[in-house]
């Protein structure tokens, strides 16, 4: 290889991504297995499909199956990975919901669903990584997913525009204080991609047609438009990038 291209090697790095069954965790997984990493895919269920497409680039995966709605998946988490491996290099921050529903109408229930996976759990996991880091003086990789939901209000989903704008706050936070300790803290925040989180739009014509009229690149994202962008900020080429949240999001936000 290049040697300019070795920045974005991952060999031997380890990886944590969560939601890796599916999706934008899916296509994550299989990019940061092809650069090199042993990625450890934390779902509620089967990861088998997201084994296969790994085992196609010829890389290393392994399942954990917890659910990220109770804290108590954090230490199920530490302790699969430590089975096998002494360390985690990465965390990807990718499992999150979204609930459709007017404002007037949100439960309690609904807000705390999704208010405790797609941003109290990013906060306590990368606590709980991060305090290893901090320990063994070595350092580490965050990638929070953020959203256009962070820059902009959406329509009838109110708790997930405030998961996602407090994913922007933490990894601006987070990065302020552990910037020091050889620790990146950056997000992506993918535009409007085609997964299981916008079936829904998709499905509806009007919005659909609004949504594609809109984007610069008139079409849909795909799992497979995260991989530059995960890669980048998993590896050394982001060394000096703290704090930062990139748009994958066919000029959305450029409008
Ligand atoms: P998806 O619904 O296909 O994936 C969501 C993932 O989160 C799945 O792997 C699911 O198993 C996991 N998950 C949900 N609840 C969980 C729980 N309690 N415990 C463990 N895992 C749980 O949708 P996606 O689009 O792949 O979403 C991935 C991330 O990207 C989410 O954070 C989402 O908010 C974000 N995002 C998606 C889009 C989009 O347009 N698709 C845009 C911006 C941000």
């Amino acid at each position: 290889m290049n040697k300019i291209m070795n920045l974005f090697s991952l060999e031997g790095k380890v990886a944590v991504v969560t939601g890796a069954n599916t999706g934008l965790g899916q296509g994550i997984s299989v990019a940061l297995a092809a650069a090199g990493a042993h990625v450890f895919g934390v779902a509620r269920r089967s990861c088998a499909e997201t084994l296969e497409k790994v085992n196609e680039v010829d890389g290393k995966f392994t399942e954990v199956i917890a659910d990220l709605s109770d804290l108590s998946a954090i230490d199920i988490i530490m302790n699969e990975v430590h089975k096998s491996v002494d360390r985690i290099d990465i965390l990807v921050n990718n499992a999150g919901v979204i609930k459709r529903e007017d404002a007037i109408n949100v439960s309690e229930a609904e807000w705390d669903l999704v208010v405790d996976l797609n941003e109290k759990m990013v906060f306590f996991l990368s606590q709980a990584v991060a305090k290893q880091w901090i320990e063994d003086k070595k350092g580490g990789k965050i990638i929070n997913i953020a959203s256009m939901l962070g820059f902009q209000g959406g329509i009838r989903v109110p708790a997930y525009t405030a998961s996602k704008s407090a994913v922007m706050g933490i990894t601006k936070a987070l990065a302020n204080e552990w910037a020091q300790f050889g620790i990146n803290v950056n997000a992506i925040a993918p535009g409007y991609m085609a997964t299981n989180n916008t079936t829904q739009l998709r499905n509806d014509q009007d919005r659909n047609e609004g949504i594609l009229e809109r984007i610069p690149a008139g079409r849909w994202g795909t799992p497979e438009d995260m991989y530059g962008a995960a890669i980048f900020l998993a590896s050394e080429a982001s060394a000096y990038m703290n704090g930062y949240t990139v748009a994958v999001d066919g000029g959305w936000l450029a409008r």
